[in-house]
């Protein structure tokens, strides 16, 4: 059975998230996008609000929702701020290696405390020299004792000068490559860990990005998750559960940059009639409209087989690379349709369009999302042919 519809209970949680944003995220977006500041007021309530942390089973004291409300949860905020959006879910990126491959122990000791007060966890994995290459970390852990000894540096590491504690990957030797990485779960005030200063970035402004550095920190042993040599499956797993977000995430900003669109085409008179009249314009807005229709429904296929199947994989990075492609290009057509308007920060869109780009950059980059779709279909995929009939120049038989 195919069902599109949502549940009651899903809806309620859509109609919330889309209030929280239109009452604490978008007032405040130009102020956030323009200082650069981290909202945590924003944050606060959002946490307040019972919007953060969807995934943390009940067990341990959390909502213990699905892929589907968390990316039903995201679409609307990500229309309200989408950097706001990044440091809100970035506790759900960082919390989700513990919950792939934590104990029970693990899991109380550090998702109990998200669902308590408002913390942070940051996903750290990402380094100066490598980000796409997962496989090439070059941050170095090594045994002493019943401790880890984690050396090097992590970048891009979102919210990280808040951070209670980071989800670290690192490897026994980088020559091993995939098969010598480790997770671990290590401490903000560990002796040894350092962040560094905020970036500035060309969007997603509301969300603080910096470097995190391991100068022999010691993690103690009980602090690993899974077992050494599991990082890498640890971190693909992770993605696969948080990419379906991604694409939430971009369908809720490509949403907002076709209503801003839609609104400002009944506003704007040319040449003596209001854009809306134009053929050109309604074609642009059919465009967006049956793109973003596309991003959801795939966002949603991905989340339902986290949900209900197990490995998304293909499903996200379909959804992922798909949606934020279209987000981008929303966001272009939407700034092209408030004409100079579009470009100045009185209107929104120049924003979205910054925003937008990172989607394309983050979690895995759409080049990365088509190496595994590439693959998937040179290797994985199950032809629906058995056996390709021939082709050419068949005369047909009496049937
Ligand atoms: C604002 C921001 C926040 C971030 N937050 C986090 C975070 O919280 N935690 C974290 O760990 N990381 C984070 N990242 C890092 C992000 O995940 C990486 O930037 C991303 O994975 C790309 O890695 P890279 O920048 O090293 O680019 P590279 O891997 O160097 O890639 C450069 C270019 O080459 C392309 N490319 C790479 N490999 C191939 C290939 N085999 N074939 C074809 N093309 C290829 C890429 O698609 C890209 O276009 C963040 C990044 C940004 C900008």
């Amino acid at each position: 059975m195919v069902d599109f519809r949502l549940t009651n209970e899903q809806q309620e949680l859509q109609a919330k998230a889309r209030k929280f944003a239109q009452e604490y995220m978008i007032p405040y977006a130009h102020y956030y996008d323009k200082t650069g500041e981290f909202p945590r007021p924003i944050i606060q309530k959002c946490w307040e609000e019972g919007l953060m942390n969807l995934s943390i089973p009940k067990k341990f004291g959390g909502l213990g929702l699905g892929s589907i409300e968390q990316c039903i949860t995201v679409e609307e905020m990500a229309a309200g701020c989408a950097g706001m959006t990044t440091s809100i879910y970035v506790n759900t990126l960082g919390a989700e290696p513990i919950l792939v491959a934590g104990t029970d122990e693990q899991k109380e000791k550090y998702l109990r405390p998200l669902t308590e007060d408002l913390k942070f966890a940051s996903f750290a994995c990402s380094e100066p020299g490598m980000g796409s290459d997962v496989a090439g970390i070059q941050t170095r852990v090594k045994k002493e004792g019943n401790n880890y000894v984690l050396n090097g540096s992590k970048f891009w590491i979102t919210n990280a000068p808040y951070a209670d504690y980071f989800t670290v990957f690192a490897s026994l030797d980088p020559s091993k490559r995939h098969k010598a990485l480790c997770a671990f779960i290590v401490d903000a005030d560990t002796p040894g860990v350092k962040t560094g200063r905020p970036v500035e970035k060309m969007g997603h402004r509301a969300s603080t990005t910096s470097s995190v550095m391991f100068r022999d920190a010691k993690v103690p042993e009980e602090n690993i998750l899974g077992d050494e040599g599991k990082g890498f499956g640890i971190a693909m797993k992770t993605f696969a559960m948080t990419r379906p977000s991604i694409a939430a995430f971009a369908t809720g900003l490509a949403r907002a940059a076709m209503e801003y669109a839609r609104d400002y085409v009944n506003k704007r008179e040319v040449f003596a009639q209001k854009l809306r009249e134009f053929e050109v314009i309604q074609f642009k807005l059919a465009e967006m409209y049956m793109k973003i229709e596309a991003s959801r429904t795939l966002y949603l296929k991905a989340a339902w087989t986290t949900d209900n199947v197990g490995d998304a994989t293909i499903s996200a990075s379909v959804a992922k690379a798909f949606a934020t492609d279209v987000a981008m290009e929303t966001a272009s057509e939407a700034l092209q349709i408030h004409g100079g308007y579009g470009y100045i920060d009185q209107y929104p869109l120049e924003k979205l369009f910054r925003d937008a780009k990172l989607y394309q950059i983050y979690e895995g980059t759409s080049e990365v999302q088509r190496l595994i779709l590439g693959r998937h279909v040179l290797s994985g995929y199950e032809p629906a042919m058995e056996k390709i009939p021939k082709w050419y120049n068949n005369k047909p038989p009496d049937f």
